[in-house]
């Protein structure tokens, strides 16, 4: 498989070298036979594991019903998705895509088209943010790895601190239409937005007359335990009520299939009129079969709750982790199954290890080795996203592995 790659495919990718063959629930196989646990869920997207049955069962029997027609015409299968996301969050319409870039892509097409009369087409994005490889996307990313060599660069954004209301504030210029954040940065290390950050947000841009846009590409679609992270974030709180003007989806919407979606006020959808955005594939029936299935499935099984176990369980075991080998790590990070650990920057001990190779990387690679898929985010932080499906013992057994990794480690 490796030497295939190593010739053939665009060298995009720096690939740990795992092949993979075969996937069941939270379990995959090397060729060779060897299991892995899968604590990874192809970042963030296997929301009901790999191979799930009633998934397939869609596949099969959508792919002998109606595939894919164009968006020229209609059919049940996104009318009713979008239904059901709106129905979800507020009054308003939902375009469907086939990535997280592309969905950020037309936040960021709907902003400025909101924008246009009054000549405002600004963005306003976090740094550590994450919000795609698309020029306009990369441009919104506050991460200068993402962007550089790729100049010139699309103009119309500026990036500030996270989690900094007063930096926002102080940035607003008259050019600015929109702000655009994560619920939860993901790549950026696992930061999940401060209640007083989401609701200061959102007063200002009421008060400012400026768009909150949230990509919750890899935080929402009941990662945190909540369909959206802001509402688990402000759970109990006054915000409550909060919503956004425009969220955008991926990873988890689709389980794997290839798509993205996102939803606006009703006031701010409409501007978006006949011809002024599209794409052939986005929400094709299957797609939308597939994600409608997936809904049903976590409505009906109470993954919701269930989220939230596993979420609070895979943090006590990740803080036993931490407790136990302090020089290496120092913190968990995230909410509900998108959690991770902080490395110990400061003992040198990773360093020591390897000094050319970020610790999150050498965390991963340790894990790999001793038998669990793991995925870095940023370069001090090492991120596990299972699948809602998981059952205890396998999440336990993950874990594990990552205890003997790390034994391992502290032994060399
Ligand atoms: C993964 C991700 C994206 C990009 O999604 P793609 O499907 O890779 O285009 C955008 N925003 C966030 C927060 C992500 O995690």
């Amino acid at each position: 498989m490796i030497s295939q790659f190593d010739k053939y495919v665009m060298p995009t990718y720096g690939r740990f070298p795992i092949e993979l063959e075969r996937g069941a629930g939270s379990e995959v196989w090397e060729p060779n036979g060897r299991r892995l646990i899968d604590l990874g869920g192809g970042i963030a997207v296997n929301c009901l594991g790999h191979c799930h049955p009633e998934i397939a069962e869609t596949i099969s029997s959508q792919a002998r019903k109606l595939n894919h027609v164009s968006n020229l015409y209609y059919f049940e299968e996104q009318g009713t998705l979008a239904r059901r996301i709106v129905e979800r969050l507020a009054p308003g319409r939902v375009f469907f895509c086939n990535s997280g870039a592309e969905a950020n892509e037309g936040l960021i097409k709907l902003a400025r088209r909101a924008g246009d009369a009054e000549g405002r087409f600004e963005v306003l994005t976090a740094e550590q943010s994450f919000h795609g490889r698309t020029l306009a996307t990369m441009a919104a990313t506050g991460q200068d790895k993402v962007r550089v060599g790729f100049g010139p660069e699309v103009p119309g954004f500026r990036r500030l601190p996270f989690n900094d209301l007063d930096a926002f504030e102080n940035a607003i210029s008259p050019a600015t239409i929109a702000i655009l954040i994560e619920g939860v940065q993901g790549e950026g290390g696992l930061t999940p937005a401060t209640p007083e950050f989401l609701m200061g947000l959102r007063k200002l841009c009421d008060e400012r007359d400026l768009l909150l846009m949230v990509d919750a590409v890899q935080c929402g679609h009941f990662r945190t335990g909540r369909y959206q992270s802001f509402q688990r974030i402000l759970e109990g709180l006054e915000g409550e009520g909060f919503m956004p003007d425009a969220i955008s989806s991926a990873k988890s919407l689709g389980g794997g299939f290839p798509m993205g979606a996102f939803w606006a006020r009703e006031a701010l959808a409409v501007k978006l009129g006949p011809g002024s955005h599209g794409t052939t594939y986005g929400g094709n029936a299957m797609a939308c079969a597939i994600a409608s299935k997936i809904l049903d499935i976590i409505e009906r099984d109470r993954l919701e709750g269930r989220i939230r176990e596993l979420g609070e369980r895979l943090e006590s075991q990740l803080q036993r982790l931490v407790d136990t080998y302090p020089d290496y790590l120092i913190g968990v990070r995230g909410l509900g199954l998108l959690r991770g650990v902080a490395l110990n920057t400061s003992s040198g001990v990773w360093e020591r290890l390897n000094p050319d190779v970020a610790p999150s990387m050498q965390f991963v690679k340790a894990a790999h080795e001793a038998g669990v898929l793991t995925i870095p985010a940023g370069p001090t932080v090492a991120r596990t996203l299972p699948a809602y499906t998981i059952d205890n013992s396998t999440l336990d057994e993950g874990v594990e592995c990552l205890f003997s990794a790390l034994n391992k480690i502290s032994k060399s």
